[in-house]
């Protein structure tokens, strides 16, 4: 992946599209062609190609502790190359068939009545088995000092409550496999395919009647909407059927008064359902969500199974990735940082941490200086927005303070043992927190993860070492290409902090409000254009974008994109200007830019996309917050009769 020369490979243009008329495509169109999605990926581009390479330099790694002869058991070395092994034995996990799982069907097959089901969910929820809701353990929004256990709706196997409940045809499709993906998952099992398919009706009736009662994706994101916070005598009295006290034992959380309620709608209808439908068929249903979650951890003959819908129906995948690829997946998952601090020791430098922090700062500046020139907000608030941004905190490629897996016990033979011991692990990790004060030097991703956060309760933005590489940055590349693609995403990461939800946040992390209701009104109306201009993206199949879905990222990209330009330009005053490759430093500035989201994607995978995922495709990423950045028409020298080209005053403009 690293690019000789400026950071941006010329062969990656389509010289036959004008800049002005698709500007992603005039970037893009020659990687496009040149890169098509591997049969083993649904999405092939930016993100995915450097996540594939991280994973080849972890595989290397852990295939040489795999190969250790004797490491200290209970050293990361032990761990994770154990862990590695027992999962690359495939003739083991093929001859265990599902008998891992017969502890935990034992346990769901005594259960008999509402309690002994409540207290079942408790004992799943210890190892992630699933279940209608789930608990985490976070930031307390109003008091961002303490933690304090959130309970939220759950218990779907596909990914949206849409699925169940609309009747299009993509709907229809996915729906249809799927209840094929159940009967095939049962019969696996060992029941007869008559009983299969009695099985699929009862999880079909539980899973569609919860869908009925869960919150729709575009309230997830309001934060107010999920905050109901309660004593938990409260919740006793909201959902009397659920007993509470021994659920809380169960899973360990220890002395609770208080809890978060995400959406006591949903568990106000869970209450009653346990009423309403048979024991029998909460047995049935469970039994679905154990199988159906640990598939992936079983024989070839469940992987495969699991494959067929989450892989292929839903994301149009042709092959399964190899078994390496899977097994890594899982270990990093469960092990995340004992592998990444030997991660980072091998592939992110000091050099690469300097350079980056410099980025970061004029990020912070421009930002500053945005912030005083707005037009929106009112000057009382700006002095607080300020101050917010002030009090930001930055974590750039590894954490100071490394997690200690000590006490885990992880075997060379015993995969699914692994995977379980480790989430039970973490549950506990999770629990403890309750007893301890806020983690603020805590990280929510490993290093090795190719992404990056902002976090309101910590107030902070985050970028693992690994998104800290080409195409995004590089020591040796051109400053526009960073700034232009790195740059975008630090931009719109801090932006979130200030968002329809971060603006919700003081710069401590409590829920205050901060902005006047002029200021709110405002940002509204300014946010609405973005919402049209993405209602209006068209994708293949009569599928559309949804403009209230992916507003909160809409916005990030289009901030991020106009801040991080800003602080080119004020990298360009200290460093000097001159074209490279005929291209102008603004010009190469916006072709960093549209290196950041390029991305071929399979049909299926696209039309999940924009059915589940608050990011908006690739080509709209890019082409968006170019159509609406007078400084990319300036560059361009864009003009009326363009494609992209907006009026001046139908143009977004928000940060
Ligand atoms: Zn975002």
């Amino acid at each position: 992946m690293q690019k000789k020369g400026w950071g941006f490979d010329a062969r990656d243009i389509d010289a036959t599209t004008r800049p002005q008329d698709d500007f992603y495509q005039y970037a893009n169109g020659g990687w496009l062609k040149r890169n098509p999605v591997p049969p083993h990926e649904s999405h092939w581009g930016s993100f995915l190609i450097l996540r594939y390479d991280t994973e080849k330099k972890l595989q290397e790694l852990t295939a040489e502790l795999a190969s250790m002869k004797k490491p200290r058991t209970g050293s990361p070395e032990q761990m994770v190359g154990d862990f590695y092994r027992s999962g690359l034995d495939m003739r083991h996990r093929n001859s265990l068939g599902f008998t891992p799982l017969r502890t935990w069907l034992d346990r769901i097959g005594r259960i008999h009545d509402i309690p002994s089901l409540v207290s079942t969910i408790a004992h799943l929820e210890k190892i992630g088995g699933g279940g209608p809701w789930g608990v985490a353990v976070d930031q307390d929004m109003k008091n961002s000092n303490k933690y304090i256990i959130y309970i939220h709706q759950s218990g779907l196997g596909m990914p949206d409550r849409d699925y169940y409940l609309k009747k299009d045809s993509e709907s229809l499709r996915v729906r249809t496999a799927y209840e094929k993906h159940i009967e095939a998952i049962f019969e696996l099992t060992g029941v007869t395919k008559s009983e299969a398919k009695k099985h699929r009706n009862t999880v079909m009736r539980i899973e569609t009647d919860l869908a009925k009662v869960s919150m729709p994706k575009e309230e997830l994101r309001d934060v107010d909407k999920v905050y109901h916070k309660m004593r938990t005598s409260a919740l006793v009295r909201l959902t009397p059927h659920i007993n509470w006290h021994s659920y809380i034992k169960i899973i360990g959380a220890g002395e609770v008064h208080e809890v978060v309620i995400m959406q006591p709608e949903f568990l106000k209808a869970i209450n009653a359902m346990l009423m309403n439908k048979p024991i029998a068929d909460w047995k049935t249903y469970l039994i679905w969500q154990l199988v159906n979650g640990a598939a992936g951890s079983l024989s070839e003959k469940f992987e495969k199974q699991s494959f067929s819908f989450y892989g292929m129906t839903l994301s149009g995948t042709r092959k399964m990735k190899p078994v390496w690829r899977r097994v890594l997946r899982v270990v990093n998952g469960n092990l995340g940082e004992a592998l990444g601090k030997l991660y980072v020791r091998m592939h992110f430098s000091h050099e690469a941490k300097r350079k980056i922090a410099t980025i970061v700062d004029d990020l912070f500046e421009a930002y500053e200086t945005r912030i005083k020139n707005l037009d929106w907000m009112d000057n009382s608030t700006k002095g607080k927005a300020l101050k917010k941004l002030h009090q930001m905190t930055r974590k750039l490629g590894y954490p100071d303070k490394w997690r200690s897996y000590r006490g885990l016990v992880i075997k060379p033979d015993d995969y699914f043992g692994n995977i379980v011991r480790a989430s039970a692990f973490e549950h506990k990790f999770t629990m403890r927190r309750l007893k301890k004060p806020v983690d603020r030097a805590e990280w929510l991703l490993t290093p090795q993860t190719v992404n990056a956060y902002c976090s309101f309760g910590l107030n902070d933005v985050v970028f693992p070492a690994a998104i800290l590489q080409p195409p995004f940055f590089s020591i040796d590349v051109d400053d526009a290409v960073n700034y232009g693609s790195i740059g975008t995403v630090i931009g719109h990461e801090i932006t979130h902090g200030f968002d329809d939800q971060g603006c919700k946040f003081d710069g401590k992390g409590n829920r205050t409000t901060w902005w006047t209701k002029q200021d709110h009104a405002r940002f509204i109306k300014k946010a609405m254009a973005l919402v049209k201009e993405f209602n209006a993206y068209k994708i293949g199949e009569g599928l559309k974008v949804n403009g209230q879905l992916t507003l909160g990222e809409n916005i990030a990209d289009l901030g991020g994109a106009s801040i991080a330009y800003d602080a080119y330009k004020l990298r360009l005053t200290k460093t000097g200007r001159k074209d490279i490759g005929g291209f102008t430093p603004e010009q190469r500035f916006f072709l960093g830019f549209a290196l950041f989201d390029r991305e071929n994607s399979r049909p299926e995978a696209e039309k999940t996309q924009v059915l589940t995922d608050p990011h908006s495709p690739g080509r709209y990423r890019i082409n968006g917050p170019a159509s609406n950045l007078p400084e990319f028409y300036e560059a361009f020298n864009v003009k009326n009769g363009d494609k992209l080209y907006r009026e001046p005053k139908a143009r977004a403009k928000i940060w």
